[in-house]
């Protein structure tokens, strides 16, 4: 008996029979074991290659998910840019109407500018009807497209799904929009501006400041008329005759080259300063009786005149009163009777054979018997005191002392007869002028309120866009198995496989996208109307450059939409000048300013993939039970708009034809209306 082995003993047969395949005698592999261990090497890698194949194309399905969602958003997002755009247009057209129709008022305000007033007001009226029916059109076209909008968002993300389905792999689902009907509300976007407070305003304004317009031609005309008897006809005038008849020096006697710093009351100093020349001129004597009749009846006329001149006076007041007293002297016995001259008792009596005689003065040669004290003309006519024979002096021969100057041109009276009824013409006017300025500056203040109470309306408050899809779109992809892994990896080592079903489920929603320009926006799509300003006649210029500077001020924060509003009331200044018109126009700026009109959020917004759930949890659902429904759902639904329409999808199809008119917009001033139409190839086609 051996205990151990002998070492390198070959002689024994102690090779197990089972391992003899794989051990050649010299202990090395045999080519069976070498060829097993290659084919469990390739079988492992084929496998492994067939897993990391199988692996991908599982996870493909919830990129396919992904898109399927964001494509359903991209609907949305086509949606509320149209809404947004639509917004702005209904808010920028009001607002252009209103500040047209405010420059209207301001125009209205100012005589002379009533006929463009009236033009501006009937085009900005002719901007909030425009407006009217532009909102009341587009509330109907976007019902009719949010109506369509599942429909869209549901077509769109099918086509991404067969997109996908490439490598003989074939999905199947679509995207649901949440809310799945509309919670959007347009009725403040079709809400009226009510224009007929300013049109009716306007209309008053108009007549007031005709009237105010008339008064002050009058008036001007009145001031030129008493200017010219002053200082400006040829060859006479009141300064000419007082400087020939009277020889006043320059300073008593100005003159007063136009009528622009030339008052009423220039005349009266000039009149009164002639009378007292006149006066100390004028010693009572003459030749005969008759020249010393003359005589002392013009001193008796000179004194009267100086006396009335310096009680005379004129005022103009700042509310357009004039508190005047401009004496009209009398110019023959009648008028002379009329006034003070008549009942003067300062002519000189004597006693004439027992009977008490009036003489112009007592130097007359009648006067011969004692003096009797003093009479007037009236108590002459009355018989109280006789008639002398010499220089029968009575009113006939005062009043005849102006009667001639007051006739001719070349009598100082013929003058300042003119001037006085000038000013009572200029005074009635200018009170007529007064009123009708109050009256204008009255309406112009309810003029203010009327376009404040516009601008309220107007800012009000805009649409609630929440259309189906504004909470988020939920992607639902089923891959049926049947999926064929590729034969070169399979055929020679391994069985045939498929690939299981599987399904994917995500979630894309709109978010506001910083880097857009939303006035941009509005430019190109202003752009894209094709308008031309040239459409635009008369003083109305700019009527369209106006709107475009509110619609695109909309969308940029940079530009202040009252500052492109008040630039337009601006542009009047050069008619308006210190008129109720100028001061409507700062106030209506004002108003502008503190309306507070903030540009919109003109941010376009963006599909993001987001969290499923929380898509879900806005829309009341649970999650997980709900996405286990959708899922359940599907494979029994034959295409995907059954499987929308199983999930309470409402598919109304309100875009026959792939286009839907949004709406007509009418461009301001032009008459031109343009239909906005949406091509809904470009929100993702409808089958
Ligand atoms: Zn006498």
């Amino acid at each position: 008996m051996r205990i151990g082995s002998r070492c390198g003993d070959r002689g024994a047969e102690r090779k197990a029979p089972a391992l003899s395949v794989f051990r050649d005698d010299e202990d090395g592999f045999t080519t069976v074991a070498v060829a097993l261990a290659l084919l469990l090497s390739l079988t492992l890698v084929f496998s492994a290659a067939s897993a990391g194949w199988v692996g991908s194309r599982s996870a493909e399905i919830q990129n396919v998910a992904d898109a399927t969602a964001m494509a359903g958003v991209n609907a949305v997002v086509g949606f509320s840019t149209i809404v947004q755009v639509v917004d702005a247009c209904s808010l920028s057209l009001g607002l252009t109407g209103i500040v047209v129709f405010g420059a209207g008022l301001v125009l209205s305000c100012v005589p002379g500018l009533t006929a463009v007033g009236a033009r501006a007001c009937a085009a900005g009226k002719s901007i909030l009807d425009t407006r009217t029916s532009f909102v009341r059109s587009a509330t109907t076209g976007i019902e009719r497209l949010e109506a369509a909008l599942p429909l869209i968002v549901v077509a769109n993300s099918v086509s991404c799904v067969a997109a996908n389905c490439e490598d003989g792999l074939s999905y199947l689902g679509c995207a649901i929009p949440f809310p799945q009907r509309s919670r959007s509300d347009f009725s403040a976007l079709s809400a009226e501006i009510d224009d007929a407070g300013m049109d009716e305003l306007s209309e008053r304004m108009r007549e007031v400041s005709e009237e105010s317009g008339e008064a002050y031609e009058r008036m001007r005309e009145a001031l030129e008329r008493g200017w010219r008897a002053d200082c400006g006809s040829t060859p006479y005038s009141l300064y000419e005759r007082a400087g020939s008849l009277a020889g006043l020096p320059a300073a008593e006697n100005r003159y007063y080259p136009t009528s622009d710093t030339w008052t009423f009351g220039a005349a009266l100093v000039r009149a009164r300063n002639y009378y007292a020349a006149r006066l100390s001129a004028e010693s009572v004597q003459g030749n005969n009786a008759e020249e010393l009749t003359d005589s002392a009846c013009r001193r008796a006329f000179y004194e009267y005149a100086l006396g009335e001149m310096r009680a005379g006076y004129w005022v103009e007041r700042d509310d357009g009163s004039v508190d005047a007293r401009m004496p009209l002297l009398p110019r023959n016995a009648d008028e002379t009777r009329a006034s003070s001259l008549y009942s003067r008792q300062e002519w000189p009596c004597t006693v004439e054979n027992g009977s008490r005689v009036l003489h112009c003065s007592l130097s007359c040669p009648g006067a011969l018997g004692p003096s009797s004290g003093q009479a007037s003309l009236e108590q002459l006519d009355m018989g109280v005191v006789a008639r002398c024979g010499s220089c029968k002096m009575d009113v006939g021969e005062l009043g005849r002392v102006a009667a001639a100057s007051t006739s001719i041109e070349n009598g100082f009276e013929y003058h300042w007869r003119l001037i006085v009824k000038a000013a009572e013409d200029y005074r009635a006017a200018r009170a007529e002028w007064a009123e009708a300025e109050a009256k204008t500056k009255e309406l112009a203040e309810e003029g203010e309120g009327a376009f404040e109470g516009a601008l309220d309306q107007l800012s009000a408050g805009g649409p609630t866009l929440c259309p189906p899809g504004a909470w988020g779109c939920v992607s639902v992809v089923y891959r049926s198995d049947g999926g064929m892994l590729p034969g070169e990896l399979t055929e020679a080592f391994l069985q045939s496989a498929d690939l299981p079903a599987g399904v994917a489920v995500s979630a894309a929603a709109l978010a506001p996208d910083e880097d857009t320009d939303g006035g941009n926006v509005l430019a190109s799509f202003f752009d894209s109307l094709g308008a031309s300003d040239s459409v635009v006649g008369g003083s109305l210029d700019g009527l369209l450059e106006l709107w475009g500077s509110l619609l695109v001020g909309y969308g940029s924060a940079c530009e202040g939409i009252a500052g492109a509003g008040g630039g337009f009331l601006d542009s009047f200044d050069g008619v308006l000048g210190g008129t109720t018109g100028s001061w409507l126009k700062g106030q209506l700026k004002g108003a502008l300013d503190a309306a507070g009109l903030a540009p919109v959020d003109m941010r376009l917004r963006k599909p993001v993939l987001v969290n499923t759930q929380d898509v879900l949890d806005q829309s009341g659902y649970d999650d997980v039970s709900t996405v286990r429904e959708f899922v359940s759902r599907l494979p029994d639904a034959t295409t995907p708009y059954e499987f929308a329409r199983s999930l309470g999808v409402e598919l109304t199809d309100g875009a026959s034809g792939g286009r839907v008119t949004v709406a007509e917009l009418e461009i301001p001033g032009t008459g031109v209306s343009v239909p906005l139409t949406i091509d809904l190839s470009a929100l993702g086609g409808v089958p």
